[in-house]
Protein backbone atom coordinates (compact mmCIF):
# COMPACT_ATOMS: atom_id res chain seq x y z
CA UNK A 1 0.00 0.00 0.00
CA UNK A 2 1.80 3.29 -1.03
CA UNK A 3 2.51 5.92 2.02
CA UNK A 4 0.12 9.05 1.55
CA UNK A 5 0.58 12.76 2.83
CA UNK A 6 -1.98 14.68 4.32
CA UNK A 7 -1.92 18.48 2.85
CA UNK A 8 -4.15 21.37 4.64
CA UNK A 9 -4.95 24.38 3.68
CA UNK A 10 -6.83 26.48 6.19
CA UNK A 11 -9.86 29.48 6.18
CA UNK A 12 -10.45 30.89 9.47
CA UNK A 13 -13.27 33.28 9.99
CA UNK A 14 -11.98 35.64 13.09
CA UNK A 15 -13.98 38.94 14.27
CA UNK A 16 -12.17 41.50 14.66
CA UNK A 17 -12.62 43.76 18.10
CA UNK A 18 -14.57 46.81 17.16
CA UNK A 19 -16.72 48.75 18.89
CA UNK A 20 -19.72 48.77 16.16
CA UNK A 21 -20.43 46.97 13.20
CA UNK A 22 -18.27 47.29 9.44
CA UNK A 23 -21.10 49.57 7.98
CA UNK A 24 -22.98 51.07 10.42
CA UNK A 25 -22.67 51.99 13.80
CA UNK A 26 -24.58 49.36 15.08
CA UNK A 27 -22.70 47.85 18.64
CA UNK A 28 -20.50 44.83 18.05
CA UNK A 29 -21.59 42.89 20.90
CA UNK A 30 -22.28 39.51 22.02
CA UNK A 31 -25.57 38.03 24.55
CA UNK A 32 -28.14 40.88 23.50
CA UNK A 33 -31.71 39.82 23.09
CA UNK A 34 -31.70 38.47 19.54
CA UNK A 35 -32.29 41.69 17.12
CA UNK A 36 -32.23 44.15 19.31
CA UNK A 37 -28.73 45.43 17.46
CA UNK A 38 -30.00 45.95 14.36
CA UNK A 39 -30.50 49.16 11.94
CA UNK A 40 -31.45 49.37 8.47
CA UNK A 41 -28.42 49.52 7.29
CA UNK A 42 -27.58 45.95 8.58
CA UNK A 43 -31.02 44.50 7.73
CA UNK A 44 -30.33 45.50 4.03
CA UNK A 45 -33.57 47.44 3.60
CA UNK A 46 -33.62 49.07 -0.15
CA UNK A 47 -32.32 52.29 -0.51
CA UNK A 48 -29.60 52.64 2.42
CA UNK A 49 -26.02 53.95 2.53
CA UNK A 50 -23.11 51.90 4.36
CA UNK A 51 -19.98 53.70 5.56
CA UNK A 52 -17.21 51.76 6.26
CA UNK A 53 -15.83 51.40 10.04
CA UNK A 54 -12.22 53.08 10.14
CA UNK A 55 -11.20 50.70 13.16
CA UNK A 56 -12.34 47.40 11.49
CA UNK A 57 -9.73 48.38 8.64
CA UNK A 58 -7.39 49.62 10.86
CA UNK A 59 -7.31 46.31 12.72
CA UNK A 60 -6.88 44.08 9.60
CA UNK A 61 -4.17 45.86 8.35
CA UNK A 62 -2.46 45.58 11.96
CA UNK A 63 -3.19 41.92 11.70
CA UNK A 64 -1.75 41.32 8.61
CA UNK A 65 1.61 43.58 9.33
CA UNK A 66 1.47 41.16 12.57
CA UNK A 67 1.71 38.00 10.01
CA UNK A 68 4.05 39.57 7.59
CA UNK A 69 1.50 40.55 4.61
CA UNK A 70 1.82 42.74 1.98
CA UNK A 71 -0.73 45.17 2.72
CA UNK A 72 -2.13 46.79 -0.48
CA UNK A 73 -2.01 50.32 -1.22
CA UNK A 74 -5.29 50.00 -2.94
CA UNK A 75 -8.56 48.02 -1.75
CA UNK A 76 -11.85 47.19 -2.16
CA UNK A 77 -15.43 45.66 -0.99
CA UNK A 78 -17.56 43.75 -3.58
CA UNK A 79 -20.78 42.05 -3.66
CA UNK A 80 -20.77 38.35 -2.88
CA UNK A 81 -24.75 37.30 -4.28
CA UNK A 82 -26.14 34.10 -3.18
CA UNK A 83 -29.45 33.35 -1.29
CA UNK A 84 -29.53 32.27 2.49
CA UNK A 85 -32.07 33.28 4.61
CA UNK A 86 -29.73 34.29 7.15
CA UNK A 87 -28.54 37.22 4.63
CA UNK A 88 -30.79 39.50 4.49
CA UNK A 89 -29.39 41.90 1.68
CA UNK A 90 -28.83 38.41 -0.53
CA UNK A 91 -25.59 39.69 -0.89
CA UNK A 92 -22.59 39.68 1.48
CA UNK A 93 -20.09 42.51 1.29
CA UNK A 94 -16.57 41.16 0.84
CA UNK A 95 -13.68 41.66 -0.84
CA UNK A 96 -12.90 39.66 -3.71
CA UNK A 97 -9.47 40.12 -5.69
CA UNK A 98 -7.66 43.21 -3.92
CA UNK A 99 -7.70 42.07 -0.24
CA UNK A 100 -6.36 44.49 2.21
CA UNK A 101 -3.46 41.97 3.59
CA UNK A 102 -1.26 38.95 0.65
CA UNK A 103 1.61 36.83 1.20
CA UNK A 104 2.30 36.81 4.88
CA UNK A 105 3.67 33.59 7.07
CA UNK A 106 2.79 32.42 10.68
CA UNK A 107 5.61 30.41 13.20
CA UNK A 108 4.11 27.28 14.57
CA UNK A 109 6.03 25.27 17.63
CA UNK A 110 5.35 23.79 20.31
CA UNK A 111 3.18 20.55 20.96
CA UNK A 112 -0.13 19.76 18.60
CA UNK A 113 -3.54 19.01 19.89
CA UNK A 114 -2.02 15.08 20.35
CA UNK A 115 0.51 16.21 22.99
CA UNK A 116 3.31 15.44 19.93
CA UNK A 117 6.51 18.20 19.77
CA UNK A 118 6.07 19.82 16.11
CA UNK A 119 9.36 20.74 14.12
CA UNK A 120 8.78 24.68 14.29
CA UNK A 121 8.27 26.32 10.99
CA UNK A 122 6.40 28.93 8.58
CA UNK A 123 2.93 28.66 7.30
CA UNK A 124 2.36 30.56 4.64
CA UNK A 125 -1.30 32.91 4.50
CA UNK A 126 -2.53 33.50 1.02
CA UNK A 127 -4.59 36.60 1.87
CA UNK A 128 -6.45 38.20 4.95
CA UNK A 129 -9.72 40.10 3.43
CA UNK A 130 -12.45 42.13 5.71
CA UNK A 131 -15.73 40.90 5.26
CA UNK A 132 -19.13 41.46 7.11
CA UNK A 133 -20.59 38.28 9.34
CA UNK A 134 -24.53 37.55 8.49
CA UNK A 135 -27.21 36.46 10.76
CA UNK A 136 -27.42 33.21 12.68
CA UNK A 137 -30.38 31.01 12.44
CA UNK A 138 -32.12 29.11 15.77
CA UNK A 139 -33.77 26.12 15.00
CA UNK A 140 -36.49 25.20 17.57
CA UNK A 141 -39.23 22.27 17.20
CA UNK A 142 -40.87 22.76 14.66
CA UNK A 143 -39.92 26.81 13.60
CA UNK A 144 -36.50 28.34 12.78
CA UNK A 145 -35.62 32.16 13.77
CA UNK A 146 -33.16 34.22 12.85
CA UNK A 147 -31.05 36.51 14.94
CA UNK A 148 -29.45 39.77 12.75
CA UNK A 149 -27.24 40.88 15.79
CA UNK A 150 -24.47 39.20 14.08
CA UNK A 151 -25.24 41.00 10.50
CA UNK A 152 -22.64 43.17 9.71
CA UNK A 153 -20.25 42.07 12.04
CA UNK A 154 -16.81 42.88 10.84
CA UNK A 155 -14.99 39.54 10.34
CA UNK A 156 -11.55 39.11 8.87
CA UNK A 157 -11.18 35.98 6.34
CA UNK A 158 -7.31 34.60 6.68
CA UNK A 159 -6.90 31.99 3.78
CA UNK A 160 -3.42 30.05 4.42
CA UNK A 161 -1.24 28.57 1.66
CA UNK A 162 -1.75 24.52 1.93
CA UNK A 163 1.20 24.25 3.63
CA UNK A 164 0.24 21.84 6.63
CA UNK A 165 0.88 18.49 6.91
CA UNK A 166 -0.77 17.31 9.70
CA UNK A 167 -3.61 17.69 12.23
CA UNK A 168 -1.38 18.80 14.86
CA UNK A 169 0.47 21.43 12.63
CA UNK A 170 -3.40 22.38 11.45
CA UNK A 171 -3.79 22.77 15.34
CA UNK A 172 -0.22 24.60 15.78
CA UNK A 173 -1.67 27.16 13.47
CA UNK A 174 -5.02 28.03 14.42
CA UNK A 175 -2.94 28.75 18.21
CA UNK A 176 -0.50 30.57 16.75
CA UNK A 177 -2.83 33.02 15.03
CA UNK A 178 -5.07 33.20 18.16
CA UNK A 179 -2.06 34.51 19.74
CA UNK A 180 -1.28 36.62 17.48
CA UNK A 181 -4.32 38.13 17.39
CA UNK A 182 -4.37 38.42 20.82
CA UNK A 183 -1.42 40.30 21.72
CA UNK A 184 -2.36 42.44 18.97
CA UNK A 185 -5.95 43.24 19.81
CA UNK A 186 -7.48 42.89 17.04
CA UNK A 187 -9.30 39.90 18.05
CA UNK A 188 -10.37 37.90 21.02
CA UNK A 189 -10.67 34.88 19.67
CA UNK A 190 -13.01 33.93 22.30
CA UNK A 191 -14.03 30.37 20.25
CA UNK A 192 -17.10 30.01 22.68
CA UNK A 193 -18.83 33.40 21.66
CA UNK A 194 -17.89 32.23 18.06
CA UNK A 195 -15.63 34.98 17.40
CA UNK A 196 -12.89 32.30 15.34
CA UNK A 197 -14.54 30.14 13.08
CA UNK A 198 -12.64 28.02 10.76
CA UNK A 199 -13.40 25.75 7.68
CA UNK A 200 -10.77 23.25 6.48
CA UNK A 201 -9.53 22.04 3.37
CA UNK A 202 -7.91 18.52 2.97
CA UNK A 203 -6.26 16.17 0.05
CA UNK A 204 -3.70 13.41 0.06
CA UNK A 205 -1.15 12.24 -2.28
CA UNK A 206 1.13 9.92 -2.28
CA UNK A 207 4.31 10.48 -0.84
CA UNK A 208 6.90 11.75 -2.72
CA UNK A 209 4.18 13.24 -5.64
CA UNK A 210 4.33 16.45 -6.64
CA UNK A 211 0.84 17.42 -7.02
CA UNK A 212 -2.04 17.99 -4.63
CA UNK A 213 -5.18 15.63 -4.71
CA UNK A 214 -8.29 16.07 -4.84
CA UNK A 215 -9.44 18.43 -1.67
CA UNK A 216 -12.44 18.09 0.35
CA UNK A 217 -13.36 20.81 2.24
CA UNK A 218 -14.85 20.53 5.66
CA UNK A 219 -17.46 23.65 6.49
CA UNK A 220 -18.23 25.71 10.14
CA UNK A 221 -15.82 24.06 12.62
CA UNK A 222 -16.03 25.74 15.76
CA UNK A 223 -13.49 24.29 17.98
CA UNK A 224 -9.69 23.72 17.30
CA UNK A 225 -10.46 20.35 18.90
CA UNK A 226 -13.34 19.68 16.09
CA UNK A 227 -10.63 20.69 13.61
CA UNK A 228 -8.17 18.59 14.47
CA UNK A 229 -10.88 15.92 15.04
CA UNK A 230 -12.71 16.04 11.55
CA UNK A 231 -8.92 16.03 9.92
CA UNK A 232 -8.24 12.96 11.61
CA UNK A 233 -11.10 11.50 10.31
CA UNK A 234 -10.79 12.67 7.14
CA UNK A 235 -7.50 11.35 6.46
CA UNK A 236 -8.72 7.50 7.07
CA UNK A 237 -11.48 8.18 5.44
CA UNK A 238 -10.00 9.38 2.46
CA UNK A 239 -7.01 6.82 2.67
CA UNK A 240 -9.45 4.07 3.17
CA UNK A 241 -11.01 5.37 -0.44
CA UNK A 242 -7.68 6.20 -2.48
CA UNK A 243 -6.06 2.38 -1.05
CA UNK A 244 -9.00 0.53 -2.70
CA UNK A 245 -8.22 2.18 -5.76
CA UNK A 246 -11.30 4.15 -5.40
CA UNK A 247 -11.56 8.26 -7.22
CA UNK A 248 -12.14 11.35 -4.67
CA UNK A 249 -14.30 14.23 -6.08
CA UNK A 250 -13.88 17.71 -4.53
CA UNK A 251 -17.07 18.06 -2.45
CA UNK A 252 -17.91 20.34 0.82
CA UNK A 253 -18.48 18.45 4.24
CA UNK A 254 -20.03 18.86 7.16
CA UNK A 255 -18.78 17.37 11.31
CA UNK A 256 -20.90 15.76 13.09
CA UNK A 257 -19.24 16.79 16.31
CA UNK A 258 -21.29 14.41 18.50
CA UNK A 259 -20.58 11.26 16.79
CA UNK A 260 -17.07 12.14 15.45
CA UNK A 261 -17.38 11.60 11.51
CA UNK A 262 -17.80 14.02 8.13
CA UNK A 263 -21.04 14.12 6.43
CA UNK A 264 -21.53 14.91 2.01
CA UNK A 265 -23.33 18.67 2.28
CA UNK A 266 -22.94 19.02 -1.44
CA UNK A 267 -20.42 18.10 -4.25
CA UNK A 268 -18.18 20.64 -6.73
CA UNK A 269 -20.82 20.82 -9.20
CA UNK A 270 -23.79 22.11 -7.16
CA UNK A 271 -21.56 25.01 -6.52
CA UNK A 272 -22.12 28.68 -6.12
CA UNK A 273 -21.56 31.23 -8.95
CA UNK A 274 -20.68 34.48 -6.62
CA UNK A 275 -21.31 37.19 -9.44
CA UNK A 276 -19.05 38.71 -7.73
CA UNK A 277 -18.46 43.05 -8.27
CA UNK A 278 -17.25 46.02 -6.62
CA UNK A 279 -20.03 47.17 -3.98
CA UNK A 280 -21.16 50.82 -6.09
CA UNK A 281 -21.71 51.96 -2.34
CA UNK A 282 -18.32 52.10 -1.06
CA UNK A 283 -14.98 53.98 -1.65
CA UNK A 284 -12.00 52.09 -2.76
CA UNK A 285 -9.41 51.86 0.01
CA UNK A 286 -6.20 53.88 -0.45
CA UNK A 287 -3.23 53.99 1.66
CA UNK A 288 0.01 55.77 1.50
CA UNK A 289 3.14 54.15 2.88
CA UNK A 290 3.47 56.58 5.57
CA UNK A 291 0.33 55.83 6.88
CA UNK A 292 1.39 51.74 7.08
CA UNK A 293 4.47 53.04 8.71
CA UNK A 294 2.28 54.60 11.48
CA UNK A 295 0.63 51.54 11.52
CA UNK A 296 3.41 49.09 11.96
CA UNK A 297 4.67 51.15 15.35
CA UNK A 298 1.56 49.92 16.60
CA UNK A 299 3.22 46.64 16.47
CA UNK A 300 3.77 44.86 19.87
CA UNK A 301 6.21 42.46 20.53
CA UNK A 302 4.84 38.88 19.47
CA UNK A 303 4.59 35.73 21.26
CA UNK A 304 7.33 34.11 19.40
CA UNK A 305 9.75 36.69 20.13
CA UNK A 306 8.87 37.13 23.65
CA UNK A 307 9.32 33.55 23.84
CA UNK A 308 12.88 33.71 22.93
CA UNK A 309 13.49 36.84 24.47
CA UNK A 310 12.12 35.43 28.15
CA UNK A 311 14.51 31.90 27.34
CA UNK A 312 17.16 34.81 26.81
CA UNK A 313 16.90 37.00 29.73
CA UNK A 314 15.40 35.01 32.14
CA UNK A 315 17.13 31.36 31.83
CA UNK A 316 13.36 30.09 31.15
CA UNK A 317 13.22 26.61 30.01
CA UNK A 318 11.46 26.70 26.45
CA UNK A 319 8.46 25.05 27.85
CA UNK A 320 7.89 27.19 30.98
CA UNK A 321 8.22 30.63 28.46
CA UNK A 322 5.98 28.89 25.77
CA UNK A 323 3.27 28.15 29.07
CA UNK A 324 3.76 32.43 30.12
CA UNK A 325 3.83 33.37 26.86
CA UNK A 326 0.57 32.07 25.25
CA UNK A 327 -1.41 34.67 27.28
CA UNK A 328 -0.28 38.16 26.75
CA UNK A 329 -1.65 38.84 30.05
CA UNK A 330 0.44 36.23 31.65
CA UNK A 331 3.36 36.91 30.19
CA UNK A 332 3.26 40.85 31.06
CA UNK A 333 2.10 39.32 35.00
CA UNK A 334 5.50 37.23 34.73
CA UNK A 335 7.84 40.32 33.58
CA UNK A 336 6.80 42.66 35.64
CA UNK A 337 7.84 40.22 38.77
CA UNK A 338 11.04 38.63 37.10
CA UNK A 339 12.47 41.47 36.48
CA UNK A 340 13.21 42.63 40.17
CA UNK A 341 12.45 39.15 42.29
CA UNK A 342 16.01 38.00 41.31
CA UNK A 343 14.71 34.49 40.94
CA UNK A 344 12.51 34.26 37.62
CA UNK A 345 12.93 30.64 37.31
CA UNK A 346 11.35 29.88 40.57
CA UNK A 347 8.83 32.78 39.45
CA UNK A 348 7.86 31.06 36.48
CA UNK A 349 7.70 27.70 37.89
CA UNK A 350 5.18 29.07 40.74
CA UNK A 351 2.95 31.01 38.13
CA UNK A 352 3.05 27.33 35.77
CA UNK A 353 2.04 24.95 38.47
CA UNK A 354 0.38 26.69 41.68
CA UNK A 355 -1.38 29.83 39.91
CA UNK A 356 -2.19 28.45 36.48
CA UNK A 357 -3.98 25.38 38.38
CA UNK A 358 -5.69 27.25 41.30
CA UNK A 359 -7.18 29.63 38.60
CA UNK A 360 -8.09 26.28 36.53
CA UNK A 361 -9.76 25.20 39.88
CA UNK A 362 -11.60 28.32 40.15
CA UNK A 363 -12.70 28.94 36.40
CA UNK A 364 -10.69 32.60 36.49
CA UNK A 365 -9.35 33.96 33.64
CA UNK A 366 -5.81 35.61 34.12
CA UNK A 367 -7.73 39.08 33.44
CA UNK A 368 -9.75 37.78 36.79
CA UNK A 369 -6.54 36.82 38.78
CA UNK A 370 -7.04 38.11 42.34
CA UNK A 371 -3.64 37.52 43.43
CA UNK A 372 -0.71 40.50 42.70
CA UNK A 373 2.56 39.16 41.18
CA UNK A 374 4.38 41.44 43.49
CA UNK A 375 2.75 38.73 46.42
CA UNK A 376 4.37 35.58 44.73
CA UNK A 377 7.62 37.57 44.32
CA UNK A 378 7.26 38.44 48.18
CA UNK A 379 6.11 34.33 48.60
CA UNK A 380 9.31 33.38 46.58
CA UNK A 381 11.62 35.51 48.74
CA UNK A 382 9.97 34.30 52.08
CA UNK A 383 11.01 30.46 51.10
CA UNK A 384 14.35 31.40 50.02
CA UNK A 385 15.60 33.49 52.81
CA UNK A 386 14.70 30.16 55.02
CA UNK A 387 11.60 32.23 56.38
CA UNK A 388 8.81 29.70 55.86
CA UNK A 389 9.09 25.91 54.29
CA UNK A 390 8.28 25.43 50.70
CA UNK A 391 5.65 23.21 52.26
CA UNK A 392 4.16 25.82 54.44
CA UNK A 393 4.11 28.45 51.05
CA UNK A 394 1.88 26.25 49.31
CA UNK A 395 -0.89 27.00 52.08
CA UNK A 396 0.31 30.41 52.38
CA UNK A 397 -0.52 30.78 48.90
CA UNK A 398 -4.20 29.48 49.11
CA UNK A 399 -4.77 32.07 51.76
CA UNK A 400 -3.49 34.77 49.61
CA UNK A 401 -6.30 33.91 46.86
CA UNK A 402 -9.25 33.53 49.92
CA UNK A 403 -8.10 36.69 51.60
CA UNK A 404 -6.12 39.30 49.40
CA UNK A 405 -3.33 39.59 52.14
CA UNK A 406 0.10 39.47 51.33
CA UNK A 407 2.17 36.76 52.22
CA UNK A 408 3.76 38.51 55.51
CA UNK A 409 1.17 39.49 56.74
CA UNK A 410 -0.39 35.82 56.45
CA UNK A 411 2.95 34.36 57.98
CA UNK A 412 2.61 36.64 61.03
CA UNK A 413 -0.93 36.52 61.35
CA UNK A 414 -0.86 32.48 61.84
CA UNK A 415 2.77 32.68 63.16
CA UNK A 416 4.14 30.45 60.14
CA UNK A 417 7.44 31.45 60.43
CA UNK A 418 9.82 28.55 60.02
CA UNK A 419 11.91 27.84 63.05
CA UNK A 420 15.87 27.50 62.58
CA UNK A 421 16.75 28.83 65.84
CA UNK A 422 19.35 26.30 67.26
CA UNK A 423 18.11 26.82 70.92
CA UNK A 424 13.96 26.41 69.56
CA UNK A 425 15.15 23.17 67.73
CA UNK A 426 16.47 21.99 70.30
CA UNK A 427 13.81 22.39 73.07
CA UNK A 428 11.17 20.75 70.45
CA UNK A 429 13.79 17.92 70.26
CA UNK A 430 14.47 17.26 73.43
CA UNK A 431 10.69 16.86 74.19
CA UNK A 432 9.92 14.07 71.90
CA UNK A 433 12.97 12.08 73.15
CA UNK A 434 11.95 12.31 76.50
CA UNK A 435 8.52 11.27 75.42
CA UNK A 436 8.97 8.44 73.74
CA UNK A 437 10.93 5.86 75.29
CA UNK A 438 10.57 2.54 73.87
CA UNK A 439 10.98 4.45 70.42
CA UNK A 440 14.33 5.71 72.08
CA UNK A 441 15.49 1.67 72.86
CA UNK A 442 15.18 0.55 69.55
CA UNK A 443 17.31 3.58 67.84
CA UNK A 444 19.69 2.18 70.33
CA UNK A 445 19.44 -1.07 70.13
CA UNK A 446 20.10 -0.77 66.26
CA UNK A 447 17.26 0.14 64.34
CA UNK A 448 18.14 3.66 62.65
CA UNK A 449 14.73 3.77 60.48
CA UNK A 450 13.40 5.56 63.78
CA UNK A 451 15.14 8.61 63.19
CA UNK A 452 12.09 9.57 61.09
CA UNK A 453 9.66 9.22 63.19
CA UNK A 454 11.54 11.38 65.60
CA UNK A 455 11.65 13.90 63.30
CA UNK A 456 8.16 13.13 61.67
CA UNK A 457 7.39 14.27 65.74
CA UNK A 458 9.03 16.90 65.74
CA UNK A 459 7.97 18.52 62.88
CA UNK A 460 4.46 17.68 64.03
CA UNK A 461 4.75 19.62 67.39
CA UNK A 462 6.39 22.54 65.33
CA UNK A 463 3.49 22.42 63.24
CA UNK A 464 5.27 22.16 60.21
CA UNK A 465 7.38 24.73 61.30
CA UNK A 466 10.71 23.82 62.24
CA UNK A 467 13.47 23.56 59.65
CA UNK A 468 13.73 20.13 58.80
CA UNK A 469 17.48 20.77 57.65
CA UNK A 470 18.14 21.58 61.75
CA UNK A 471 16.16 19.49 63.35
CA UNK A 472 17.84 16.46 61.39
CA UNK A 473 21.18 18.08 62.90
CA UNK A 474 20.13 18.24 66.00
CA UNK A 475 18.46 15.20 66.54
CA UNK A 476 21.30 12.98 65.46
CA UNK A 477 23.81 14.88 67.64
CA UNK A 478 21.30 15.04 70.33
CA UNK A 479 20.70 10.90 69.81
CA UNK A 480 24.07 10.22 69.24
CA UNK A 481 25.36 11.46 72.71
CA UNK A 482 22.54 9.61 74.65
P1 LIG B 1 -11.25 27.20 -3.86
O1 LIG B 1 -11.06 27.76 -5.21
O2 LIG B 1 -11.93 25.89 -3.81
O3 LIG B 1 -11.81 28.20 -2.88
P2 LIG B 1 -8.59 27.84 -3.07
O4 LIG B 1 -7.47 27.56 -4.00
O5 LIG B 1 -9.07 29.24 -2.96
O6 LIG B 1 -9.76 26.84 -3.36
O7 LIG B 1 -8.12 27.36 -1.64
C1 LIG B 1 -8.95 27.39 -0.54
C2 LIG B 1 -8.19 26.77 0.62
O8 LIG B 1 -7.89 25.41 0.34
C3 LIG B 1 -6.85 27.42 0.91
O9 LIG B 1 -6.68 27.52 2.31
C4 LIG B 1 -5.84 26.49 0.31
O10 LIG B 1 -4.63 26.50 1.00
C5 LIG B 1 -6.51 25.14 0.46
N1 LIG B 1 -6.16 24.17 -0.56
C6 LIG B 1 -6.07 24.38 -1.90
N2 LIG B 1 -5.77 23.24 -2.52
C7 LIG B 1 -5.66 22.27 -1.58
C8 LIG B 1 -5.38 20.87 -1.59
N3 LIG B 1 -5.17 20.20 -2.73
N4 LIG B 1 -5.37 20.22 -0.42
C9 LIG B 1 -5.61 20.85 0.72
N5 LIG B 1 -5.87 22.16 0.80
C10 LIG B 1 -5.91 22.86 -0.33
ZN1 LIG C 1 -26.86 48.26 11.96
MG1 LIG D 1 -11.12 30.30 -2.71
Amino acid sequence: MPEYETVIGLEVHVQVKTESKLFCSCPNLYGAEPNTLVCPVCMGFPGVLPSVNREAVRKTVLSGIMCGCEIASYSKFDRKSYFYPDMPKNYQISQFDLPLCSGGKVFISGKGFSGTPLAGRHIGITRIHLEEDVGKSIHFSGFSGIDFNRAGVPLMEIVSEPDMRSADEAYAYLTALKEVMQYGGTSECDMEKGQMRCDVNVSLRVRGQKEFGTKIEIKNLNSFRAVHRSLVFEMERQEKILASGGKLSQETRAWNDDDGYTFLLRSKESSHDYRYFPDPDLMPMEFIPQEIEEFRKEIPELPQSKRKRFVEQFSLAEYDAEVLTADRALADYFEKGAVNSGQPKILANWIITELLRELGARNLTVPENPVPIESIVELVKLISDGTISGKIAKDVFLDIFETNKTPLQIVKEKGLVQISDDSAIEKLVTKVIEDNPEQLAQYKSGKTAVFQFFIGQVMKLSRGKANPATANRILKEKIEKL
